[in-house]
């Protein structure tokens, strides 16, 4: 466990307010109510798919907790704003897994510290990431201080799903749904945040963020997005047009990507565009608006075999997290989804 938050703001996210939070309506309403009625909660619950904003939603309200100039809100200049976007506050601490999960004795820690008022804020906040990971006697321990915490201390438990954690600390929490959130939410988010860019610009990273307004800012921070969508564009249309023989050519090259995840998520988004135009004929929808007229020629497959080449492509991505021997997944994902076609 870690005295202050280990991870800083998450990379290339943007600093908002509480209240100007996209995407997360319902947890925005409670909070901003809760603030500014000070009628805090000792411990949240916030559950939701990954990337969904739990972490960045818990620094926020950390940030609008001890706040010295927001009035109920975070203001992003005061000294503990500032202190909490550089990960350096004494009062905000992040718990993640040691090895397997949280371990009693990182529970016991927090007992102990928690004894002690806070440094320099209001609240002394524990924030628990991948809190289904708690073992049974951490859970255990844990429910102790649920109960009875000293009144400065606010828990904020982040997971995925309510049914992984025991029913004790679940019925001990306030429990806030989070959602991943729609394109057109996440495309005027980035419009009034990223005023410079171009609307196609920011329409094709909200599309291509897969509902995590975090994805999107930070594929649109990096300088070599645009880059790499260029490179897997070009690594597309040579491998739908490469015989079985050629094959291994552009699996070394995949093999080779540095962020593997992204570049699938390209490819499978050329794939969906070519889908929609075949299915649908409207150019409305297509993500990769400039590679049109490319994507309106290519056809690289019935309807139907579009819709098995994206499901391999998905089945891969969602077991990317497993250890593999990347190079033998990748060949017999590009040998399936050459094999749809033939
Ligand atoms: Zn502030």
């Amino acid at each position: 466990m870690n005295n202050s938050i280990i991870q800083p703001w998450p990379q290339g996210m943007l600093s908002v307010k509480l209240t100007d939070f996209a995407g997360q309506k319902k947890a925005v309403e409670l909070m901003d109510k809760a603030l500014k009625g000070d009628r805090v909660n000792h411990a949240y619950l916030f559950y939701g798919p990954e990337e969904s904003g739990k972490f960045t939603f818990s620094l926020t309200m950390a940030k609008a907790l001890n706040c010295r100039e927001g009035k109920g809100d975070s203001c992003n200049s005061c000294i503990s704003c500032g202190k909490i976007d550089r990960g350096i506050h004494p009062d905000v601490s992040v718990v993640e897994p040691e090895g397997k999960g949280i371990k009693i004795e990182q529970i016991r820690r927090i007992k102990t510290l928690s004894s002690f008022r806070p440094n320099e804020g209001e609240k002394k906040i524990y924030l628990l990431k991948d809190a289904h990971t708690l073992s049974l006697p951490a859970a255990n321990s844990l429910l102790g201080i649920l109960e009875e915490p000293p009144s400065y201390v606010v828990f904020i438990l982040l997971a995925p799903q309510l049914s992984l954690l025991p029913d004790t600390v679940v019925s001990r929490c306030l429990c806030i749904p989070f959602n991943r959130v729609p394109r057109r939410e996440i495309y005027e988010f980035l419009k009034k945040q990223k005023s410079s860019l171009s609307d196609r610009q920011l329409w094709t990273a909200a599309h291509l963020a897969e509902g995590s307004i975090g994805r999107a800012v930070s594929m649109l921070n990096s300088d070599s997005w645009s880059q790499q969508r260029e490179q897997a564009f070009t690594w597309w249309k040579g491998f739908i047009a490469c015989s079985q023989k050629e094959l291994f050519s552009y699996v070394e090259e995949l093999s080779r990507e540095e962020h593997l995840l992204d570049f699938l998520n390209f490819i499978e988004s050329y794939y969906r565009d070519c889908l929609i135009y075949q299915a649908a004929g409207i150019e409305e929808l297509i993500v990769n608006i400039d590679y049109l007229e490319e994507i309106k020629e290519m056809k690289p497959g019935s309807n139907e075999e579009l819709i098995q080449k994206i499901e391999v492509l998905e089945n891969f991505k969602r077991k990317m997290h497993i250890p593999l021997n990347k190079k033998l997944a990748l060949e017999a994902m590009l040998v399936k989804m050459k094999g749809v076609t033939e």
